[in-house]
């Protein structure tokens, strides 16, 4: 029999997430033997398959680029999880949502010292007026707030995932734990 196919996606968040599926050490290899890992920025895939069991989920809907990416990964996806602050409330990012778009970029990219100050306007993904949750996109199945969740947190979800359990993450982990 196959086994269940996992993923990780990166949306607008800062890596730390993915580090912290890193930190779950020899447990990840121990892990890995369960499932078949199919597409993950720790891995050199570059399309996202037609289906896959499990998707986890870090950071927020941020620009055009993040949400053509999340609703592509949920159109595919059995459970999709919200993995870290990022992406259960848009956390960090989020902090952006106050300032108007141009502003925001004018403070970036003008007036900072570089020569030939400019906007960019080319190969950048637009960022969206405001930046949103995933839930706030597209449906999810189970969140795991944390900033980000522990390893001893995913390590629990996925495996009671890969198990066919709806992990009980209120007992794991917490905002900003
Ligand atoms: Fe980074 Fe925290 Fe956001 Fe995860 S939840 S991507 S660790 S800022």
């Amino acid at each position: 029999m196959s086994k269940p196919t996992l993923a990780t996606v990166w949306l607008d968040g800062c890596s730390g997430c993915h580090m912290s599926i890193l930190d779950m050490d020899e447990r990840l290899v121990e892990l890995s033997e369960q499932f078949e890992l199919v597409y993950s920025p720790l891995v050199d895939y570059k399309e996202f398959p037609a289906h896959v069991d499990i998707a986890l989920i870090e950071g927020s809907v941020s620009s055009d680029e993040d949400e053509h990416k999340i609703r592509q990964v949920r159109a595919h996806t059995g459970v999709l999880v919200s993995l870290g602050d990022c992406a259960v409330t848009g956390n960090v990012p989020s902090m952006r949502n106050p300032i108007p778009v141009p502003e925001l970029l004018d403070c970036v990219y003008k007036g900072n010292g570089l020569l030939q100050e400019q906007v960019p306007t080319t190969r950048l993904p637009s960022l969206l007026p405001r930046v949103r949750p995933v839930h706030e996109v597209v449906k999810v199945d189970v969140f795991v707030p944390g900033c980000p969740p522990s390893a001893d947190t995913i390590f629990t979800v996925v495996s009671e995932l890969l198990a066919g359990r709806v992990p009980d993450v209120a007992a794991l982990s917490r905002f900003g734990a």
